[in-house]
């Protein structure tokens, strides 16, 4: 494909995206969307006063996200529910311009009750499912309540459908909880009020929540979190990570162990079946380069093994104890 094609592919990903959120969000510079409040402060405000242009992975991954939910529509259909509306607006009647957008809302009119199902679309599905999308679950049942005084808003669920080889998962059994939905409102409160301070002038900095995700946040660049002598926020990424290596050191030496030892035993006593495995001694050749014929048949020609190496550069993360 050429080099044209694909920027026309970005290009219209892009166009559909910016249709997509103004015909379902509207202009996410005049409120608090759930995501929003959950997210670094400084993240949030700066997206919303210079939103920051998606590239082709981040434009797949919003089309992933709409797909996940007209999968998942479609499932609800044909398992013969109807009882669901998509893309729920909800707002707060407060002060503070909080909107949230729940992906399906099931009502139930003789019972008058209502339950919230949000869609995530993960790369890779989590153990647990993350606090930001619990807290978007609880501020989406929070003002689903609010909003519906004559409903009870009975439950609400998580549902992360992955692409690859990992399938659906769904996390279940959430209620509404009053503390935290307050507690979600009066960070609306201070984040929509820094992000006006932060317009005007008033405010330098907003405040930062650094975590083990900010290499994904468009305002890395320059952020001055990052300027401190150390960083506090990274300590235990940085302790499990090197607490992991220690274990994967430790595993590997325990497995060469068991491996050697079993191999001893086939090597002189021939295959045996153990735990419904069966073990032998195998060979495997491959082909290798004879590096010291090869050099004298190029000293022949006046060239050695050196003029056809190349360099390539890699990178990868190396960590050392600091002085
Ligand atoms: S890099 Fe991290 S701390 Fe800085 S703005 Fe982004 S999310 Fe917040």
């Amino acid at each position: 494909m050429s080099d044209q094609f694909m920027i026309t592919m970005q290009a219209a990903l892009q166009q559909l995206a910016i249709q997509q959120t103004v015909e379902t969000l509207g202009d996410r510079a005049t409120y608090l969307g759930a995501s929003d409040i959950g997210a670094c402060p400084r993240k949030t405000i700066l997206s919303k006063l210079n939103p920051p242009s998606a590239d082709l992975v981040t434009l797949l991954r919003f089309r992933r996200g709409h797909m996940a939910e007209d999968i998942v529509a479609a499932a609800l259909t044909a398992a013969g529910f109807s009882n669901f509306k998509r893309q729920v607006e909800v707002r707060y009647a407060g002060d503070v311009p909080v909107t949230a957008h729940i992906d399906f809302v099931f009502i139930s009119e003789p019972r008058k009750t209502m339950a919230v199902l949000e869609v995530k679309s993960p790369e890779t599905m989590p153990a647990d499912p993350y606090g930001s999308w619990e807290s978007q679950l609880y501020l989406q049942m929070g003002l689903l309540a609010a909003g519906n005084p004559e409903y009870t808003v009975e439950k609400g669920a998580i549902l992360a459908v992955n692409f690859g080889e990992q399938g659906m998962q769904l996390f279940n059994g959430y209620t509404p909880q009053t503390t935290i939905y307050e507690g979600l409102i009066d960070r609306a409160t201070t984040i929509w009020n820094d992000y006006q301070s932060f317009a005007a002038g008033e405010l330098t900095t907003p405040v930062m929540e650094a975590g083990p995700l900010c290499g994904y946040c468009p305002f890395v660049a320059d952020c001055p979190k990052f300027d401190a002598e150390e960083v506090q926020e990274l300590t235990e990424s940085v302790e499990i990570l090197t607490e992991l290596q220690k274990q994967q050191k430790a595993l590997e030496t325990e497995i060469n162990i068991r491996k050697n030892n079993l191999l001893a035993i086939v090597a002189q006593r021939g295959p045996l079946k153990a735990h419904g495995k069966f073990l032998q001694k195998a060979y495997r050749s491959r082909k290798v380069l004879d590096t010291v014929r090869l050099a004298e048949f190029l000293k022949g020609y006046a060239q050695s093994l050196s003029d056809f190496q190349t360099t390539s550069s890699y990178s990868f993360l190396e960590i050392k104890n600091a002085a």
